[in-house]
Order: C-alpha cells, then structure tokens, then sequence
C-alpha cells in the first residue's frame, strides 16, 4: 500500500510480474487499487478524486509477455477559464508488449510497457493513462463565462458592474489596437 508519510516510493504502484517471467504461470489476473492524492507528471500535478482501479491481464505469448489494462479514476482539474473544479472521469483501456529494453520500447512507445527486474512501474502506465485522456482544454461547461479580467467575479454565478466592451477593448492585442487606430 501507498505509505504516504513514506520517503522514496518503495512498492508504490508496483506489478510484480516474476512468475510470469519465470514461467511459473502462462498468464494472471492484475488486479490494483490505489488511494492516492495526487502524482506529479510532466504536464503538472494531478489530483485524484476516486480510487485508482487497474484491473487486466498480463498473457505469455510466444516468448513475449502482453499486458492489457483498463485503468479508472476520475481526477480534479481547473476550468480553464473560470477556474472552478472540474472532475473528469477517466476510463481507459491500455494495451501492449512488456519490454525491458528501454530503447526498444521508445521506438514502439505506443505500444509497449517497460519492466525492470521482476516489476512494472504502475504509475507510469497510470500517468499516461490520464495524460492520454485529458481533454486538451478542461472547461465547466461548453459557455462557461470565466471570470471578468477587472474585478474578478465568476461570470456564470455573480455577473459585474463592469463594462464588457471596455474590457474587451482594453483586452485587445496591441498590435490590433494600433490597427484600429489607422482606420479611425
Ligand atoms: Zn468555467
Ligand atoms: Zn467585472
């Protein structure tokens, strides 16, 4: 389990797939549930909401190992424009061939997991995973509003006094106000 006053990540997330590799078994069930707050990635922190479930199967085929996945969460994200928490569930179906060659698997990135001695990094597969499955951009709602860029108020819930179209104005690119100027 995920120790959270641990330091270093220990067995955090790990898949242990040595039977399998020593060919005690031809196949087994995984079968993950993690409690997490949030991991860090490349493309910032996430935050978790829900349980972790990874749930699949690790097959030998032929003298490759094949893992299949399904990994499902649902994680808190911002409105990109209003800022409001926004929950985005993620339900994804991973597969692919475990390699231990790292370099092999860059070549095959889409379709390869990486091992090292008896384990699989969990929570590598989990970042892309959710990374995968983000919408490039996280609103609300399709017309949320956002947040007045004067005084602040969330537009959807409060509304302002401030003038739009002077905001608009004063929100525009300079180099378009200059235009706009020429055709005055
Ligand atoms: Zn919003
Ligand atoms: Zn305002």
């Amino acid at each position: 389990m995920y120790n959270k006053q641990g330091e270093g990540q220990g067995d955090f997330m790990k898949l242990d797939i040595g039977r399998i590799l020593r060919k005690e078994v031809s196949r087994f069930r995984v079968n993950m549930k993690e409690t997490l707050d949030y991991i860090d990635t490349t493309e910032g922190r996430i935050h978790f909401c829900e349980d972790v479930l990874i749930q699949g199967e690790v097959n030998s085929i032929k003298d490759k190992l094949y893992l299949e996945l399904n990994v499902k969460t649902a994680v808190k994200e911002s409105c990109g424009r209003c800022l409001k928490d926004v929950i985005i569930n993620i339900d994804v179906d991973l597969q692919g061939f475990l390699t231990d060659d790292y370099k092999e698997s860059v070549d095959e990135l889409e379709d390869s997991f990486i091992y090292d001695g008896d384990e699989v990094n969990m929570e590598e597969v989990l970042k892309t995973a959710v990374l995968l499955n983000l919408p490039s951009k996280i609103v609300c709602k399709d017309d949320c509003k956002g947040i007045c860029p004067n005084c602040g108020n969330n537009l959807n819930e409060e509304g302002c006094e401030c003038n739009q179209d002077e905001i608009d104005e004063l929100n525009i690119d300079p180099r378009l106000s200059k235009l706009k100027d020429f055709f005055k």
